[in-house]
């Protein structure tokens, strides 16, 4: 039989709350039973996208997480309570709204913390997979739907079919994955996985240039497992580091300097680096906009062609 997943990809999501929106729309003031009933306005939020960051000054990255019941297939709230939770055929785990009413202990079931207390009705509710429309013959559910970016997706398959997805579109869990979730994310890595940025200079007529296009490398242990070029602000970021990875070295070559290179260590947090010059120990400014007329030129090349001519017509070039 086929089942209910969703695939939740962390490049695309924006934070718009959209998801979490169209779940209230469908939920509060609605009474779905005998799937659930209502929502609460105010309070439990059965989807919602997560804050979370990477970096520090001056560069960071944020990333939206959006949460909710993953559908496990190994799931340990239906194990805690047999009576109150279960799954349908199709996977979707669901809480008999009748059964889970006066018992608040029933939200720690969920480890992950995807079941809520609706105190004004006294109940345990949680995601419902939107399972009352799917059986009016709704594809997909409403933050689903909802979602602009697409950023969340709805998949019914088998088993099977499941593993393969999960093979090539490389999706991993947010958990451990002990629980086999039904929900898994795609480029997981903008949560759980570290980079490295810097920026590379060099001085032109006593003018700071950004040292555009040249080659950097990751070593670890003197052996390159990464290479990537500087952008034309002279930066560059390599990412998808695994967290406590340990001690490297970045090597930037320029033709005409020695080499620089950086040692770093990465624990649990990215890496920002100063901004290195060839040819000298003084640090560069931070890439941003070089204030030279072949750096804007640059810039301008990268933008659409509606920003460069506003650009060029504000400052006259
Ligand atoms: S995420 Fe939590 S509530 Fe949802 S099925 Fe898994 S254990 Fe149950
Ligand atoms: S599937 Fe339905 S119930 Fe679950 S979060 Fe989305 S909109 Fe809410
Ligand atoms: S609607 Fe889509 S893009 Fe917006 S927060 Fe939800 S998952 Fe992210």
């Amino acid at each position: 039989m086929k089942k209910f997943h969703m695939i939740i990809d962390l490049e695309k999501c924006v934070g718009c709350f959209n998801c979490m929106l169209a779940c209230k729309d469908e939920h509060v003031g609605n009474k779905w039973l005998p799937y659930t009933d209502e929502q609460q306005k105010h309070e439990d939020k059965w989807i919602c996208p997560e804050l979370t960051e990477r970096g520090e000054a001056p560069y960071t990255e944020v990333t939206y997480v959006t949460k909710t019941c993953m559908q496990c297939d190994n799931a340990p709230c239906i194990k805690k309570y047999p009576d109150v939770l279960f799954r349908r055929s199709d996977g979707i785990v669901l809480i008999d709204p009748q059964r889970a009413k006066g018992n608040p202990d029933i939200v720690n079931a969920c480890p992950y913390g995807n079941i809520h207390w609706n105190e004004e009705l006294q109940v345990a509710q949680k995601c419902t997979g939107c399972a009352h429309l799917l059986d009016q013959g709704w594809t997909e559910p409403r933050c689903v739907q909802a979602c602009p970016l697409h950023a969340i997706q709805t998949v019914f398959c088998e088993d099977y079919q499941w593993d393969q997805l999960v093979e090539t579109q490389g999706l991993k869990p947010i958990t451990s994955g002990e629980n086999r979730p039904r929900v898994m994310y795609k480029n997981l890595y903008c949560y759980n996985k570290c980079f490295i940025k810097g920026a590379f200079a060099f001085d032109k007529d006593g003018i700071e240039e950004a040292a555009v296009g040249i080659k950097v490398e990751l070593l670890i242990n003197k052996v390159v497992v990464a290479e990537t070029e500087t952008d034309f602000l002279g930066e560059f970021k390599i990412d998808r580091i695994p967290k406590d990875s340990g001690k490297m070295t970045i090597k930037a070559s320029m033709d005409g300097y020695d080499p620089i290179l950086v040692d770093l260590e990465i624990k649990d947090k990215s890496v920002v680096l100063d901004c290195y010059k060839f040819g000298t120990d003084e640090l560069g400014k931070p890439a941003v906009i070089l204030p030279n007329e072949h750096a804007n030129e640059l810039a301008v090349q990268h933008m659409t062609k509606a920003d460069a001519e506003e650009t060029k017509e504000a400052y006259g070039k």
